[in-house]
């Protein structure tokens, strides 16, 4: 074999190799015949330019059952259906929320949009979720509701969430956007607080292009997400139709693509395991609890695999890995008159600069797919010190 072909063969990418995916990240969500024939059936129907109509109420009772809870409203997005939550707990002008100075930032935002101030808690220190020991020093006489985001394969300590809200009468909104399939002691993650947001944005791991819905177990708090939702006549925030066609063979096939994606990340992780300075954060499987992952979070540490975060990272994006820095934590870069500090945020910060993701669709491919993945890693850890002399333009954030 040529040797000057196989040395380049086997530099990195960047560095002019061949990358390991030339074809780059497979497509989200690609072509699914469940869902090209639920399209087709609701569309020869005829009724999808109702807002709630056979499809809609189909997914609405879908959703009880996978979820287990009494009341579903659909509605346009999972961020919308946080501004509804909170309004339906009545959460207004003057009240407090808790919530992980690590989180979507929209979740911030939507608290701001309902006039009240975020109370920003750290994160745990060894997968970076809502520090639940940390709530009860948070607390003030005017915090009203915690939101609860499962994140990055990660998940709340929701049991110890739940009995301090319970006695301090705090809401729980718990934001399962990332997490659709995942359980917590044999519980859905979503069924847990008062009221449980999804997401059926088009990256999410059930997609609709746009849509969410809100799981409710109280009566009370169904009417008024439906007041809020509905506004009298008006239809402004529905799910459509088609949407909700599209939704309902993606939750039939939600248990067996979950426990997918968790044997590649588990695959993933073994064939990683020569590289220590990737510790993932979402916790090893048990029967009763499996993670879900719309992205596959790891806490990079940089100094220990000698190379920046923005170079590794830009290092796999050219082998054609679909790989990012996690979210801006909340407090950073951010005026401290838009929040209240509740802690030092110490994980938060250091999620912040450490985190980096792994979008979910190449975890629902073949076993070789996840190998790619760490034998980039392995080149690009052999070549470190040439890629770390790269100059480098800084990385975009997550956003979603
Ligand atoms: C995507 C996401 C949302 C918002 O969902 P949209 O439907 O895109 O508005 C909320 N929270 C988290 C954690 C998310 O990842």
């Amino acid at each position: 074999m040529n040797r000057s072909r196989e040395g380049s063969e086997d530099r990195p990418a960047l560095l002019g190799g061949r990358p390991v995916r030339p074809e780059g990240p497979p497509v989200w969500p690609g072509a699914n015949a469940a869902v090209e024939e639920a399209l087709r059936r609701a569309a020869a129907a005829g009724l999808w330019g109702r807002y709630h109509s056979e499809q809609s109420e189909a997914l609405s009772a879908e959703l009880a059952e996978f979820f287990q809870v009494p009341h579903v409203l659909l509605c346009a997005s999972g961020t919308l259906a946080v501004e509804a939550a909170l309004r339906a707990c009545g959460v207004g002008a003057g009240d407090e929320v808790l919530l992980a100075a690590y989180d979507y930032e929209g979740n911030f935002l939507s608290v701001h949009a309902v006039g009240a101030v975020p109370v920003l808690v750290d994160v745990t220190a060894l997968s970076w979720q809502l520090d639940a020991e940390l709530l009860a020093a948070a607390a003030s006489p005017r915090v009203k509701a915690v939101i609860c985001s499962h994140l990055h394969g990660g998940i709340v300590d929701m049991p110890a969430v739940l009995e301090l809200a319970r006695q301090r009468g705090w809401y729980v909104i718990e934001d399962a956007a990332q997490a659709i399939g995942g359980q917590l002691q044999g519980r859905r993650l979503g069924s847990w607080g008062d009221i449980g947001v999804v997401s059926f944005g088009g990256s999410k791991l059930v997609a609709a292009g746009r849509g969410g819905a809100l799981l409710c177990h109280e009566a009370r708090l169904a009417q008024r997400l439906r007041l809020w939702l509905r506004r009298g006549p008006q239809e402004w925030a529905a799910l459509s139709e088609l949407q909700a066609a599209v939704v309902r063979p993606q939750l039939e096939q939600l248990p067996a693509r979950t426990a997918q994606r968790a044997a590649r990340a588990a695959r993933l992780q073994a064939a990683l395991a020569p590289f220590p300075a990737l510790r993932r954060l979402a916790p090893p499987e048990t029967p009763q609890t499996q993670p879900a992952f719309y992205k596959l979070g790891w806490d990079y540490d940089a100094a220990a695999f000698g190379l920046s975060r923005a170079h590794f990272l830009a290092a796999l994006q050219a082998e054609g890995i679909a790989i990012a820095p996690g979210f801006r934590a909340l407090h950073l870069h951010r005026s401290p008159s838009r929040y209240r500090a509740a802690s030092p945020l110490r994980h938060a910060t250091d999620a912040h600069h450490r985190c980096v993701l792994l979008h979910h669709p190449v975890l629902l491919g073949s076993e070789e797919d996840v190998l790619q993945i760490a034998q980039a890693v392995a080149k690009i850890h052999r070549y470190r010190q040439e890629l770390a002399a790269l100059p480098l333009p800084a990385p975009a954030l997550s956003a979603d």
